[in-house]
């Protein structure tokens, strides 16, 4: 059976209306819909905890028999709605103490998880206030900002990369997008204001080691192999520019200074900004996706593997994105029936239900083309540091949510990962028009 998964609130601003220093019992007051939204959250069988700081216990202004009885008429006016609370979990200490649980660090969280056995990442994170979306963010939870409380103010403010999944009115409407999303339907979180346009920087994986085109390609990476005359990633680069995409950053790790001085190259010739992320020691697809995030902005993303290529109209990609409201689309190509690919299992709506392995004796007739559009959200879940598969980590826990969806294209899918298919791409590049990019004049734009 799946784990249950919880709703961590913060307290002042999101579950009852915000007083500084709220230090009396009488003064504990619900915010309109709180109970309500509350109820719909059990509803979906969610379990609810609170996690707060109360620093007021650190600078004297109350005492811990006082805060017990805040949080004993909390919980009598959360019954009289007809809900109650799985556990309040609160830091007392004082922000200048540097105390290992205040949010927006992730130990009070962790803590509830191992005593309530429920997963930090697979929670929802609701909050008022920067610290809730940083502490979310900390644990890989769905994030969601109230605008109660500070909230509006909180939403203003933040940084475009700093911002929540979803901003929302209250707890009523939280429990809605949660519900949408659990439910992989609609209502889905308002865009964010990075998210309305179309992908504007692309990520492709070039970190591989490429070892079974070692022997047609023994002194590079495999996405510069030579295809059609120019590098393979020329290809990718191409593809990019033409889709809109302005900024490309490539993941780089096996070989990495080939790449680098690929990209230097491309860069100055303008048109497309292009740059590397180099990882450390191998990280797999989702490790160096995640490590890359941090070079980029609020996304949705453009996100290729760099030894296969699909021709599919990224303007129709886009907007599928944009109307599914998926954190994840993949594109599926309709292929000759194949057991050399893996598989897409699909609902009638396009969602994805499962990835399946390659299997000897189911052809597939849909093939995952190598291209995606990711939300950052998505990334963000992918644990950093540490080395993860995006179609092993990411993906089928997107399909389960149901938040991936297919976008099915008859367009040709060219992969170079053997010798044979190198050369079935060789023949479809050199029969493609003339390229868009051309190479830079000898440093004359520096
Ligand atoms: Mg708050
Ligand atoms: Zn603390």
């Amino acid at each position: 059976m799946a784990e249950r998964r919880f709703v961590i609130l913060d307290r002042d601003g999101t579950l009852i209306v915000e007083r500084n220093y709220l230090s009396a019992p009488d003064q504990v007051e619900l915010l309109p819909g709180a109970a309500r939204g509350l109820r719909e959250l059990r509803a979906l069988g969610l379990g609810l905890i609170v996690v707060t700081n109360q620093s007021g216990l650190g600078r004297g202004f109350f005492d811990r028999a006082a805060l017990a009885a805040i949080h004993a008429r909390l919980a009598e006016l959360l019954a009289a709605a007809g809900v109650q609370l799985d556990g309040i979990f609160f830091c007392p200490h004082l922000p200048e103490a540097g105390c290992a649980c205040r949010k927006p660090k992730p130990l009070l969280v962790e803590q509830a998880g191992r005593e309530l056995g429920f997963a930090p990442r697979a929670a929802f994170v609701v909050g008022d206030k920067p610290c809730d979306v940083e502490l979310g963010r900390a644990v890989g939870a769905v994030t969601l900002l109230v605008r109660t409380g500070y909230g509006a103010a909180t939403e203003a403010a933040l940084e475009p990369a700093a911002r929540p999944d979803a901003c929302v009115a209250d707890l009523v409407e939280a429990a809605a997008v949660i519900r949408g999303l659990l439910a992989g339907s609609a209502p889905r979180p308002a865009p964010r204001a990075g998210d309305a346009g179309p992908p504007r920087e692309a990520l492709i994986l070039c970190g591989g080691e490429g070892r079974r085109l070692r022997a047609a390609v023994a002194d590079r990476p495999k996405p510069l192999a030579t295809v059609a005359g120019r590098p393979f990633l020329d290809h990718l680069l191409e593809q990019c520019a033409a889709g809109g995409v302005t900024r490309v950053l490539l993941c780089s790790g096996y070989r990495s200074e080939q790449i680098e001085e690929f990209a230097q190259a491309r860069d100055r010739a303008g048109g497309l900004r292009v740059e590397v992320s180099r990882e450390p020691a191998p990280l797999g697809t989702g490790g160096a996706l995640r490590l890359a995030l941090a070079r980029v902005g609020a996304g949705p993303f453009l996100v290729l593997n760099g030894d296969s290529f699909c021709a599919v109209a990224c303007g129709a990609l886009w907007a599928a994105h944009a109307r599914s409201g998926a954190l994840a689309t993949v594109v599926a190509a309709r292929i000759e029936p194949s057991a050399e690919v893996g598989s897409l299992e699909l609902a009638a709506d396009g969602r994805i239900l499962a990835f399946r392995e390659k299997d000897p004796a189911r052809p597939s007739a849909l093939a995952n083309a190598g291209v995606y559009v990711l939300a950052r959200a998505a990334l963000e879940r992918l644990a950093p540091d540490a080395p993860s598969a995006l179609e092993r980590d990411l993906l089928p826990a997107l399909c389960r949510e149901g938040a991936a969806w297919a976008f099915l294209t008859d367009e040709p899918f060219w992969d170079i990962g053997t010798p044979e298919r190198l050369a079935r791409a060789e023949a479809f590049f050199a029969r493609r028009p003339p390229a868009r990019l051309t190479e830079a004049p000898p440093d004359d734009r520096k």
